[in-house]
Order: C-alpha cells, then sequence, then structure tokens
C-alpha cells in the first residue's frame, strides 16, 4: 500500500513519529475500525480517526440529529438538524478526508445483530448511551475477539477503557446499575466529550499501529471539576456470563 504525495503532505505529522512514521500510516490505511454510537463521543472519534486516515469506518447510530445534539456532537452543524446521524457523518467526514470510506449504518444494535455488524471490523469504539447496546456490543466483540474501545460520560465525570478479551466490559458492569443517569437527564459538559471521545480515538491509533501501551484492562477516570485523572487496573470476573467460565 503506496501513499501519494497528497497523502504524504496529510499525513507529514504523523509520517515524522518515530512510533508511527511509514509503517504506522500504512496500518491505520489498512485498519477497519467500528464506531458504535455517532454522538457525544463518536462524533469526535469519528473526526480525529478520518482526519487520522483510518482507511475504513463503520458508523452505527439509527438516530436523527437534533438541535440540543450540536452543543457537543461536533461533528454536525445547524443544517444537518432532522438528518440522519449517519449520512450527516458521513458527508462531513468525506470532506475532511476523502481517502477514508464510510460505511453508514443507521441500525440500532442488539443482541441478534451485534456479531454480524462488527465481523468486518478490526476493532470497535463503543459510546453508546444504553447498558443493553453495551452489553450486546461487548458480548460481539468477546465472541469474535475484536479490541473493545469504550468510552462513557455524565455530568462533569467521563472514563475510557479497553477490553481485549479478560477482562471484558461486562466484568466491569456485570448488569444495569439500579441508578444510571442518562445525558439527558442529568446533563454533561460539551467538552467532556471532546475529551473522552478523542482519547478513545487515540487508543484506537495506539492498537492499529501498537504505539505505546493501551489501556487494556484498565480503566481512565477523568474528573473534569478537580481536573484529575486516575487509572485503574480492571480484575475478570470468573463468573462473567460473557468472558468467565
Ligand atoms: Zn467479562
Amino acid at each position: 500500500m503506496s501513499f501519494s504525495l497528497e497523502e504524504i503532505d496529510r499525513y507529514a505529522r504523523h509520517l515524522v513519529l518515530r512510533e508511527l512514521g511509514g509503517p504506522g500510516q500504512q496500518r491505520l490505511k489498512a485498519a477497519k475500525v467500528l464506531i458504535v454510537g455517532a454522538g457525544g463521543l463518536g462524533a469526535p472519534a469519528a473526526l480525529y480517526l478520518a482526519a487520522a486516515g483510518v482507511g475504513v469506518i463503520g458508523l452505527v447510530d439509527a438516530d436523527t440529529v437534533a438541535l440540543s445534539n450540536l452543543q457537543r456532537q461536533v461533528l454536525y452543524r445547524g443544517v444537518d438538524v432532522g438528518r440522519l446521524k449517519v449520512d450527516a457523518a458521513a458527508k462531513a467526514l468525506g470532506a475532511l478526508n476523502p481517502h477514508v470510506q464510510i460505511d453508514a449504518h443507521a441500525i440500532a444494535l442488539g443482541p441478534d445483530n451485534a456479531r454480524d455488524a462488527v465481523a468486518g471490523y478490526d476493532l470497535v469504539l463503543d459510546g453508546t448511551d444504553n447498558f443493553d447496546t453495551r452489553f450486546a456490543v461487548n458480548a460481539a466483540c468477546v465472541a469474535t475477539r475484536k479490541p473493545l474501545v469504550s468510552g462513557a460520560i455524565g455530568r462533569w465525570t467521563g472514563q475510557v477503557g479497553v477490553f481485549t478479551g479478560k477482562p471484558c466490559y461486562q466484568c466491569l458492569v456485570p448488569e444495569v446499575p439500579p441508578e444510571a443517569e442518562t445525558c439527558q437527564a442529568v446533563g454533561v459538559v460539551g467538552a467532556l466529550a471532546g475529551v473522552i471521545g478523542s482519547m478513545m480515538a487515540l487508543e484506537a491509533v495506539k492498537l492499529v499501529t501498537g504505539a505505546g501501551q493501551p489501556l487494556a484492562g484498565r480503566l481512565m477516570l477523568y474528573d473534569a471539576l478537580a481536573a484529575e485523572t486516575r487509572t485503574v487496573r480492571l480484575s475478570a470476573d470468573p463468573a462473567c456470563p460473557v468472558c468467565g467460565g
């Protein structure tokens, strides 16, 4: 896989990085990444992965753009309100980088279709806001051995983790928390979506290129009000219904 002069210019800041360089940029171009949820987290993640030159980006989201999305979903513009998110996203990402193939999937993922959805991709980012989808995506990733980059935000705090088998996401969240909060109910500061979504994109770039140490088996927690981060190590749950036994 060779690069045109235009691509060499476009990716110049990657190409001079020791940990990426030509081989890393080739791996990005050959990579197929699925982003589940084109919302607060998926929007910045998609922008950075398209800008980075990931060859194929799949986007899964059944929603249309709402005016209240524009406070943090930086992929969309006012004219996109009412349009399918994946269609608006595909247009914006194509304008950013024409070398990237965008596969738009205007569907909701659940236990019946998640495995088929992830099958054609090398790794999966999940930035959705409901646990049923998260569990289905996690189970599909474990079953098909795809790395999962998972992000979540609410109010002023966010988290990002990478799951590569054991522990899996459901070891961390065994069941739907009884007091699960939604951003719609409790709010979220817009720039926090940019922080966590960008971290998800960064972990994806590391996984694809082999640069550095991925956040595998660890969870990074960000408290925006305190301006503090901490990283905790996760352990596999032997009784996990997805990866245990
Ligand atoms: Zn598990």
